[in-house]
């Protein structure tokens, strides 16, 4: 166990549901705003939490012909296909480094029942456009490190840290909660990480996209990633080079919790 980033992330960590994503959202809706955190927004730590989803526009479909849910061969799915992809059911050449089916996590204790990896359909296509991507580059492609969140595991985050700066309350959520946010690095073809200059779950200035004091090596890895994200539809995070949410898509806040073995 990581003690010292354990400790990070207990204090500041936004990315344990901090994406307290949005504004004080419609208490109706529950769901969008307009308070996108981009990487361009102004500084200040606190409150800056992953981005909103983008207001109203719902209507991204991607190309999801791959993923038919009345496919036979996907009869036996254990999940609904028609809300959720399993990234890996679909592209197995994606790494998982599912941090909250372990104890290396702020808590200590596994909050999944295991490592899966699910996101809403229209998210996952892009994802794996983004994993391809960078293959056809020559990396290794993508390392996840958290998918959709079920929003139970966000209360309990919020049971063992009520700290709204930090941990999105279960009732607002997060982006994680709605299956559209994803943490991830980049792998070379011998499955290393690359250098993104901190930890997957450091929260400090140093994980700032707009942090300056990094090594060369480090602010281009960060901005290759930027770059492939964005061109498969996600938008970053301005305090975690990690964490990134598929633009314009919005969806409810889910409790789905998968099954294992
Ligand atoms: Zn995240």
């Amino acid at each position: 166990m990581k003690n010292g980033f354990i400790v990070l992330w207990l204090g500041l960590c936004t990315c344990r549901g901090g994406d307290a994503e949005r504004p004080p959202a419609d208490p109706i809706k529950g769901a969008s705003g307009n308070s996108e955190a981009s990487q361009d927004s102004a500084a200040g730590a606190a409150g800056h939490r992953e981005g909103a989803v983008d207001s109203g526009s719902a209507d991204i479909s991607g190309d999801l012909g791959s993923m038919d849910a009345t496919d036979p061969s996907r009869r036996s799915l254990d999940y609904d296909a028609e809300l959720w992809t399993e990234v890996q059911a679909e592209e197995a050449s994606i790494v998982l480094d599912i941090r909250y089916a372990t104890a290396d996590n702020f808590v200590g204790e596994p909050l999944y029942p295991c490592a899966r990896c699910f996101m809403r359909p229209e998210a996952a296509v892009r994802l794996i456009e983004a994993h391809r991507a960078l293959q056809a580059a020559g990396y290794g492609g993508l390392k996840l490190f958290d998918c959709y969140r079920p929003t139970p595991v966000q209360a309990r985050l919020w049971e063992i840290s009520p700290d709204p700066r930090a941990v999105a309350p279960p009732s607002k959520g997060s982006m994680h909660n709605r299956g559209l946010a994803i943490d991830l690095t980049v792998i070379d073809r011998e499955g290393r990480e690359l250098d993104m200059g901190t930890a997957y779950d450091a929260f400090s200035e140093r994980s700032y996209h707009s942090f300056r004091d990094l090594p060369a090596e480090v602010r281009a890895n960060r901005k290759m990633l930027r770059k492939t994200m964005a061109a498969a539809g996600f938008r970053p995070l301005r305090t975690e080079w990690w964490h990134y949410t598929l633009k314009g898509a919005s969806r409810p806040l889910a409790d789905f919790v998968w099954s294992c073995g």
